[in-house]
């Protein structure tokens, strides 16, 4: 199974696409983890994305393309990780972005099977994206406005503090969802055009609910 999670920042694709990716047994893609652990670990691909990702703003195509070929290929075959099958969270952004991989998944012989495009209108967005805290412990998500721990600024599981992502503040927030509208909306378009099936699914549900809608469209 080939996927493509396609929606806003704080539309549940990270959610969704784990549990996409431990149903088929597949890996979950999120350029955006790639990404923090590349600053969380200062690679030189770190270097060169945080003041993007700090700002909200997208990190250039050449290093976002080049950071998929090599997750996705190894020779101009499948990379061994991919070889069951994919899920994509956050790539691709831009259309260049979207022919790049495109030509990508030919080059290996692995076309998408479906895009999924998860749907969530912008107020229910920023109360998502400006309430999330991570525990910086264990990885756990909270929100202090719809999953508030039960004692505040600490996790539940671990103890362990809980931190805002830099890119979640209010103005960066705003930022990320206006570049959403501008370059990555425009994207469902551009798949509706090709070949690959597009399922519209409504992400303003409890989180087990999106996922029975997903999997029963891509099992029907
Ligand atoms: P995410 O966790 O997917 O919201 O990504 C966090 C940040 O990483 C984004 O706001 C961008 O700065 C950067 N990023 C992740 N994926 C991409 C991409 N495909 N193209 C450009 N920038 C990206």
């Amino acid at each position: 199974m080939n996927l493509l999670l396609l929606g806003a920042p704080g539309a549940g694709k990270g959610t969704q696409g784990a549990l996409l990716a431990e149903r088929y047994g597949i890996p979950k893609i999120s350029t955006g983890d790639l990404l923090r652990e590349a600053v969380r670990e200062g690679t030189p691909l770190g270097q060169k994305a945080k003041s993007y990702m700090d700002a909200g703003e997208l990190v250039p195509d050449e290093v976002m393309l080049g950071l998929i070929q090599e997750v996705l290929t190894e020779d101009g075959t499948p990379d061994e990780a991919v070889e069951r099958g994919f899920v994509l969270d956050g790539f691709p952004r831009t259309l260049r972005q979207a022919e790049g991989l495109d030509r990508l998944l030919d080059e290996i012989g692995r076309p998408l099977d479906a895009v999924i495009v998860v749907s969530v209108p912008d107020d229910v967005l920023i109360r998502r994206l400006s309430g999330r805290r991570t525990c910086a412990n264990c990885g756990a998500v909270y929100n202090v406005y719809l999953e508030p721990p039960r004692t505040a600024g600490t996790c539940d599981r671990c103890g362990g503090p809980l931190v805002e992502r830099p890119d979640d503040t209010a103005a960066t927030v705003r930022r990320r969802l206006e570049i959403y509208q501008e370059q990555t909306e425009p994207l469902i378009a551009y798949y509706e055009r090709s070949r690959t099936p597009v399922y519209r699914v409504d992400g303003d549900r409890p989180v087990e609910e999106v996922q029975r809608a997903i999997m029963g469209l891509l099992e029907s």
